[in-house]
């Protein structure tokens, strides 16, 4: 590499890409602008907000919680099938809370 300007400037710009989708992330999960979405898919605002790198195959899981086989569309599979997600109001893809409030 020769650290001309331009080669400089195109990794400044990469970095100033990567805050710029840092800020996006944060404004999402703390204003949740689909919030109807992501009820109805079942996922926190982390899960449903950040970005998945999934592989595109038929997938079986194991529910964590009532262990029944089910099928998903993609390599990223939840935790949780859609009814227990349901029963416990919790995330399908990580098991926490649906709006990450802590419980007593
Ligand atoms: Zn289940
Ligand atoms: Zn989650």
């Amino acid at each position: 590499m020769n650290w001309d300007s331009s080669e400089i400037n195109s990794l400044t710009d990469m970095r100033l890409k990567r805050i710029n989708t840092q800020i996006k992330w944060i404004s999402n999960v703390q204003e949740d602008p689909e919030k109807n979405k992501r009820l109805a898919a079942q996922e926190c605002v982390v899960c449903f907000y950040t970005t998945q790198i999934c592989g595109n195959a038929i997938m079986r899981y194991d529910c964590q919680k009532c262990g029944i086989t089910d099928t998903w569309p993609n390599t990223c599979t939840p935790k949780l099938c859609k009814a227990c997600s349901a029963e416990l109001k919790a995330c399908r893809s990580c098991g926490a809370d649906l709006n990450l409030v802590e419980r007593a």
